[in-house]
């Protein structure tokens, strides 16, 4: 399909609009090639600190475009489809984090960035798959309230010996924990020199028989720098296209054709035109929330 008459027109309103588009590394092919920034939820959270735009279009999901929102109050930022709420974020409640904290006092809390602002404001620090283990390092109490991926809660537990309090307790991301120990058996008898790459969301037993573990940001990494040339990549396929643009010369295949997140690919070309035409679908976290969540954030950034 022909998309360039709509990228020009995005490209050209973008420039009137003195707009910025950060896209996940989940996006669709065609929307990712209008992005000026693509990366992984901290290198987007990152990005959003300091872009000097007045419009952020935020190609992702809701809770990143509310961290870019609660880093950059006086700007305006877009999501594109509102109805790209991610599943794993719904999962948390602020109820399960006051009860966790009445039934381990002393523990403090740390959430993956995949949550919402108003579970954000009430952590102690907020974390990325990226540097989960040091932040979790970085805290002084020996039992970690953690939410809310059991997966990430898993590679964080082996690789701190904290004391890891999961909340909810079966917290998962419905894309990522499909990704079977069959499904990587299989790829690995198919490309027997490939070596596979994981995203720590994916279940525990696939982390364990994985090459290496990273966050998106860091399985491009990793390819890019590994004397490979053959890799199984565990995580959601829309990162591939990234891939085979980036590095050429390598070859990546997905350790699971089902690995799509349904919620990312709610956002197409055309809701990126139309929200940045009607400047419509504005995110907006009220005040007292976002002072609070971005203590969190800001305290991720420090450690970082
Ligand atoms: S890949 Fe998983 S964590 Fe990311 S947006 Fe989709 S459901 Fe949420």
């Amino acid at each position: 399909m022909d998309n360039s008459h709509l990228q020009s027109e995005i490209r050209a309103l973008k420039k009137e609009r003195n707009a910025v588009i950060l896209a996940h590394n989940y996006q669709r092919p065609e929307v990712q090639d209008v992005a000026d920034y693509l990366g992984d939820s901290y290198g987007l959270s990152r990005e959003a600190a300091k872009t000097d735009a007045d419009v952020i279009v935020f190609c992702g999901v809701d809770f990143m475009a509310e961290t870019a929102k609660i880093l950059n109050p006086e700007k305006t930022v877009l999501i594109p489809a509102v109805e790209a709420l991610c599943p794993m974020a719904m999962l948390l409640t602020s109820d399960d984090i006051v009860k966790a904290r009445k039934q381990y006092p002393g523990a403090e809390v740390v959430l993956y960035i995949n949550t919402h602002a108003s579970e954000k404001a009430l952590c102690d620090c907020v974390c990325t798959s990226g540097n989960a283990v040091k932040v979790v390092n970085a805290m002084k109490s020996d039992t970690i309230i953690f939410g809310p991926d059991l997966n990430l809660a898993h590679y964080v537990r082996k690789r701190t010996g904290k004391r890891i309090v999961p909340v909810p307790e079966k917290g998962v991301c419905p894309t990522h924990h499909q990704i079977t120990l069959k499904d990587v058996e299989q790829a690995r008898k198919k490309h027997p020199d490939a070596k596979l790459v994981v995203h720590p969301e994916v279940p525990a037993e696939v982390q364990d028989v994985a090459d290496h573990i990273a966050s998106t940001e860091g399985i491009i990494e990793y390819c890019k720098k590994s004397p490979g040339k053959e890799f199984i990549i565990g995580t959601e396929k829309g990162i591939l296209y990234r891939m085979h643009k980036e590095i050429p010369g390598k070859k990546f295949y997905p350790a699971s054709d089902m690995a799509i997140c349904p919620t990312m690919k709610t956002i197409t070309l055309e809701k990126v035109l139309s929200s940045l035409k009607n400047m419509q679908n504005r995110v907006e976290v009220p005040q007292d929330t976002a002072i609070k969540a971005r203590k969190s954030i800001e305290r991720m950034l420090e450690i970082t």
